[in-house]
């Protein structure tokens, strides 16, 4: 078969296939645990229901315009007000299928043919794949100092003259470390002088632990004009748990939002307005899902800390926000794929090889499920892996015995 040049660079999403088996043994009726999770278990917000169903009953579900509906867009000006500190017009924002949606469309109207987008280490896995379908190129930034915080000077250095953008993701996925606002003022201080794009990805940046709150970079920005190359996205998936709605957004300055506008347009419409409906719902409803999602998390993330702190072997990173966990696992397997291999077919428990997100030798656990899931699962990580561990484990009442050593 002939495909394009493109297409065949494109790696498959890891989490995708990881996920498929993980749905084959559930429905083999085996007791699998999933640590491996992107999105929250929480319900979405009531006023999300009902403001989309209360749309469906019109039974009049039309074409939205192609970036987003006014309601939508009102509710992400408000939005940016109360959480950026920072009034926009409708025309600095475009809606679109999800955070991803919006990351993607930018690409493809800023990048051209072989320039290059810097992004810190660990990194979100769709990070290197994106600038490679706009036929530019993606390139990780590692701290020097081996750390999940990079440094200013870490990407000053990788700087060339291909370079068109610099992605960050604070809350991070995958280390749920969240940049220090000297990082984020250095960062958005050296774009602006460079003349770079600077896309922020807030997707997490309400999901902040121990009352801390992520860097805004609009507060250090300078360039307050519509020459600025500032570009915010958000969306509704992972605060409101609205993953399946696919709604989220961009905003950056009026050419540039036009030109977006422009290349969704003729790639899949404005999403779907019921979705949007849903979404303006939420976000202009009561606040509390998103605080009680945030203690939970937090909650969470203390349990997962204090099993993991009980593997001698293991080296933790302790996240600040998101619901992930970027743990060392090297001194047990280098090779975090086949760790994870290792882990699903030995003691059922599916996690994220560290590979993946740039970080060899380490697991991305999730801590978004149940504290139940959270603590077995880990529990017969230690026993699959801490050959001190008694040679036989019951998974229900399912003998394990260790065959391996
Ligand atoms: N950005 C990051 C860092 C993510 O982790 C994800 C989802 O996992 C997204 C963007 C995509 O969000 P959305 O569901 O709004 O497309």
């Amino acid at each position: 078969m002939s495909i394009s040049e493109i297409a065949k660079g494109i790696s498959p999403s890891p989490t995708l296939a990881l996920n498929e088996k993980f749905a084959i043994l559930r429905e083999k009726g085996d007791p699998v645990i999933h640590l491996g999770g992107g999105e929250p278990k929480s319900k979405v917000p009531m006023e999300a229901i009902m403001s989309s169903v209360a749309h469906l009953n019109s039974g009049e579900i039309r074409y939205a315009p192609a970036d987003g509906s006014r309601e939508m867009k009102q509710a992400v000006i408000r939005y940016t007000e109360e959480f950026y500190s920072r009034k926009v017009e409708p025309e600095n924002v475009m809606i679109s299928g999800g955070a991803k949606q919006a990351i993607m469309v930018a690409l493809q109207a800023i990048l051209n043919q072989q320039e290059e987008v810097l992004f810190p280490a660990p990194y979100w896995v769709s990070y290197p794949e994106m600038p490679k379908l706009a036929g530019a190129i993606g390139i990780p930034v590692f701290a020097e100092d081996g750390s999940f915080h990079p440094r200013i000077q870490d990407i000053e250095q990788r700087v060339g003259s291909y370079t068109r953008a610099i992605i960050i993701n604070s809350p991070n996925n995958p280390s749920g470390v969240v940049y220090s606002k000297e990082f984020i003022s250095d960062v958005v201080g050296f774009c602006e002088k460079k003349k770079l794009y600077l896309i922020m990805d807030d997707i997490y940046h309400r999901l902040v632990f121990n009352g801390k709150k992520a860097a805004n970079a609009f507060d250090y920005a300078k360039d307050k004009s519509e020459n600025s190359k500032l570009i915010i996205i958000n969306g509704v998936s992972k605060q409101y748990a609205m993953t399946g709605f696919r709604i989220g957004w961009a905003i950056a300055n009026k050419k540039l939002i036009e030109t977006m506008t422009n290349i969704q347009a003729h790639q899949t419409s404005g999403p779907s307005i019921l979705l949007q409906k849903a979404a303006v719902g939420a976000m202009n409803g009561v606040q509390s899902s998103v605080e009680n999602l945030c203690m939970t998390l937090e909650n969470n993330r203390n349990v997962m800390i204090d099993h993991l702190n009980s593997f001698e072997g293991v080296k933790v990173t302790v996240p600040q926000g998101t619901f992930y966990c970027l743990a060392d696992f090297s001194n047990y397997m280098k090779d975090s794929a086949k760790l994870s291999g290792f882990l699903i077919d030995k003691v059922q428990v599916l996690t994220m090889p560290g590979v993946e997100f740039g970080m060899e030798g380490h697991l991305r656990l999730s801590y978004c499920g149940s504290i139940k899931d959270i603590t077995e699962g880990i529990e017969r990580m230690k026993w699959a892996l801490d050959l001190k561990s008694p040679n036989e484990l019951y998974i229900g009442d399912r003998k394990l015995v260790r065959d391996w050593v």
